[in-house]
């Protein structure tokens, strides 16, 4: 078995500073040899000059980054330059979705994540390599987890090379999901995305709007250590290691962090692999 790929994904920062925190905790993750640095992107443009600024800064001091990108009400022609500008800077991963565009935001012509990966496919050939988002829990706006699927393997035959899923605390989830659409005839890798506990009610409100399932007895351990900083950080650490280290005992492919731009959550659970 080839090593785990690692990734670690940062937040769109909107001002300076935010963009300096990023390359501070880009310096210290680097450590850990990973694959490549993710950006979000805001659909519809609420972030749209952070992560571009933020991915040429990774980008012109070396680093492997790969921007986040989504019509989001966006047409062709200003993707286009997007990516042209990208490939300028020498990027060559994207992670292609349809983002979740803010309300007040019209639709454009395209929406759905298999057209920006058949759009940049058709724009940009092999350039890049296109990451999608999978859904192990399935995607909150599905109508079934079939449909879920089914769209799922339309954006890997529309040209997608991997997946990184939405973050889960069940590995079975995770384990079920590959099996499933691998039964499908999907046959690229599905990297887990990671998520690093640290503020108990960010974590059970985000969870809720984007559909991934706390299990009952790990919200009553957070409710119990809300305000207990050191109980909280020890219980989410030890959970956290005990999730990454079954996903890569059962073979998944590699981890996706999201860091939340900060280092220490992820380092903690590092450290903790490796001992
Ligand atoms: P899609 O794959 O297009 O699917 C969206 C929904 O529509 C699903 O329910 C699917 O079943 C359904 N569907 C798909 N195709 C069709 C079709 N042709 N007809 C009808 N229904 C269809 N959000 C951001 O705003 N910015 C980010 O940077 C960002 N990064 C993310 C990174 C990762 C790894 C993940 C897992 C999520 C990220 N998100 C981000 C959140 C993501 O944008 C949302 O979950 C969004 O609601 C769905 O995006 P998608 O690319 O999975 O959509």
């Amino acid at each position: 078995m080839s090593a785990p790929e690692i990734s670690f994904e940062f937040s769109a920062p909107r001002d300076d500073a935010a963009r300096d925190k990023v390359l501070t905790v880009r310096d210290k993750l680097s450590t850990l040899d990973p694959e490549f640095f993710s950006v979000t992107y805001g659909a519809g443009g609420s972030t749209r000059d952070g992560t571009l600024q933020t991915v040429l800064a990774l980008a012109e001091s070396g680093t492997s980054t790969a921007p986040h990108l989504s019509f989001g009400g966006d047409d062709d022609g200003f993707i286009r330059e997007l990516l042209s500008q990208y490939q300028s800077a020498g990027i060559r991963r994207i992670v292609a979705l349809r983002g979740d565009v803010p309300s007040g935001t019209g639709p454009g012509s395209h929406i759905y994540a298999d057209e920006l990966v058949t759009f940049i496919r058709q724009e940009t050939g092999d350039h890049f390599h296109i990451e999608v988002a999978a859904y192990p829990e399935v995607h909150p706006d599905s109508t079934s987890p079939n449909s879920d699927l089914a769209y799922f393997k339309q954006k890997v035959d529309a040209g997608a090379d991997s997946a990184i899923t939405q973050y889960f605390y069940n590995a079975d989830a995770y384990f079920h999901y590959v099996d499933t659409v691998t039964a499908l005839g999907v046959d690229i890798p599905i990297v887990p995305g990671i998520m690093p506990i640290t503020n108990v009610d960010t974590l059970l409100r985000f969870s809720d709007k984007c559909g991934a399932d706390i299990p009952r007895w790990i919200s009553q351990h957070l409710m119990q250590y809300r305000d207990d900083k050191a109980s909280l950080q020890s219980f989410t650490t030890d959970l956290v290691t005990s999730l990454c280290a079954r996903l890569l005992e059962g073979g998944a492919p590699g981890l996706h962090f999201y860091t939340l731009n900060q280092s220490l959550p992820t380092l903690r659970i590092f450290r903790q692999l490796s001992t």
